[in-house]
């Protein structure tokens, strides 16, 4: 268990996809044909506004598609990034997100070379079938080859995102896609459960009748069943829905779940450095004219008072289950002893067996890991006054 990071780590968002999967309530937005070269100058504008020789700790490239780009404006993008910040020096971990139609030889050697160490792969299904009702671009095979060419390209380090709980599907498929995934070997893996987030084309689907969504039983089942296998294979769960290898977890990450600090560049890209968060304006072409006119693009600067900063540390830090919160740094970053802003629910949930604080930390149990969200609401800052 490593602290987290002193300096701020650095994320890059690049917020175009072909088109806007199902699924899907990140900050993307359907490619129409921006010029995606003006996308990279703005990009290293605000690099060069606000990261200057930050020499960031860890960095991640995501989207959107980061793979969208040429290969071209992919290396300018990184050598960019590394004159601005100096962070092929400092960056312990470097990971672009890339999708399976976009990622060729090209672009997988550029990132290599240009300072990526680690590839995303957002493969989310191996069945045609599935693929097509979340309206993704690429098919099974195209996954597949996309691992290899990470891997031709000298990518050592690989997560692969899976999406499981497709309604209605035998749970025997999702265990084959699961499978073949391992066979690959990547040394991490990502395991989301089908979410239906408010605006999303498939929460509208199923709010009209016209996607069924799995059963509680059948999705818990499924988790279960995701963590035992994926333990067999030699993954550790070290947060909710992220599985690795030893020591390859993902650091980057790990920076947002130890309510560590980061600059986010990039159209909606949010940040948070000490009390402080901020988030960039979602509209590509409104962030973009705004960075080229010389001015700054937030969208909005949010101060927290110390019981939600205090909340907020549980809210991440109970999402990985054998670190938890460290209580003496949470009690250094707000000002407040959470065994005194939690009371009663602290005890209690002690006494129920949810919550188990030792050694200075305080961590969900395996039994409140599965039941994490009654925990959090349990201490939540309005059930205190
Ligand atoms: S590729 Fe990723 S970011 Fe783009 S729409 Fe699909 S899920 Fe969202």
């Amino acid at each position: 268990m490593e602290p987290p990071p002193e300096r701020p780590s650095l994320y890059v968002h690049l917020p175009f996809c072909v088109r806007k999967c199902r699924y899907c309530d990140f900050n993307s937005w359907a490619w129409t044909g921006q010029d995606l070269r003006r996308v990279v100058d703005a990009l290293l504008l605000e690099a060069e506004r606000r990261a200057r020789d930050l020499r960031p700790p860890t960095v991640f490239v995501g989207g959107g598609t980061p793979t969208l780009l040429p290969a071209g404006e992919l290396a300018r993008l990184l050598d960019g990034l590394h004159e601005i910040t100096g962070f092929r020096d400092s960056s312990r971990e470097t990971t672009v997100e890339a999708n399976p139609e976009s990622l060729d030889p090209e672009r997988a050697g550029a990132l290599r070379e240009h300072g990526a160490d680690r590839l995303s792969l957002g493969v989310q299904s191996l069945r045609e079938e599935v693929l097509e009702a979340y309206d993704r671009v690429h098919g099974p095979a195209q996954a597949l080859e996309a691992v290899q060419t990470a891997r031709a390209a000298g990518f050592r380090r690989l997560n692969v995102d899976l999406i499981y709980a497709f309604p209605g599907q035998d749970p025997e498929l999702w265990f084959q896609d699961l499978a073949a995934v391992l066979a690959l070997e990547p040394e991490h893996l990502s395991a989301y459960e089908l979410s239906y987030e408010p605006g999303t084309a498939l929460t509208r689907l199923r709010d009209a009748g016209r996607w069924p969504e799995e059963s509680e039983e059948r999705r818990l089942l499924l988790f279960q069943e995701t963590r035992r296998r994926l333990a067999e294979a030699g993954y550790g769960q070290y947060e909710v829905s992220n599985f690795a290898r030893a020591g390859e977890a993902c650091r980057h990450n790990l920076v947002y779940w130890r309510s560590g600090s980061w600059i986010g560049l990039g159209a909606g890209a949010a940040g948070s450095e000490g009390t402080r968060r901020r988030r960039n304006l979602a509209d590509p072409e409104a962030w973009r004219r705004c960075v080229e006119r010389g001015e700054d693009p937030v969208a909005e600067i949010e101060e927290p008072g110390p019981e939600v900063l205090l909340f907020d540390r549980f809210l991440m830090g109970l999402r990985l289950p054998w670190e938890g919160v460290d209580l003496e740094a949470a009690r250094v970053a707000t000002g407040l002893d959470p065994a005194a802003v939690f009371r009663p629910a602290w005890q209690r949930l002690q006494d129920e067996g949810l919550l188990v604080v030792d050694a200075g930390r305080a961590r969900a149990s395996a039994r409140g890991f599965l039941l994490l969200d009654s925990l959090l609401e349990a201490l939540l800052p309005r059930q205190q006054v």
